[in-house]
């Protein structure tokens, strides 16, 4: 991972833009990450997080998390 990819890979939503594989592998786990906390917030209780909006958070972030694997 060259450091500088990194970055933009986690603000830029434009997996095509990142070139550096470490850094795509680095994003594609993160976005993972992301999904799943997403759905673990909205099992806490007094988080003002629906079941629907959190599962559509963590379906856009396993989406993304595809685009960057591979
Ligand atoms: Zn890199």
């Amino acid at each position: 991972m060259c450091g500088r990819q990194v970055p933009y890979a986690m603000t830029s939503y434009r997996p095509e833009k990142v070139t550096c594989p470490a850094c795509r592998e680095h994003a594609h786990r993160q976005y993972l990450r992301f999904a799943d906390q997403a759905e673990r917030l909205s099992r806490m209780p007094g988080v003002n997080i629906s079941s629907d909006q959190a599962a559509r958070s963590a379906e856009w972030h396993r989406d993304l998390a595809r685009r960057f694997s591979g």
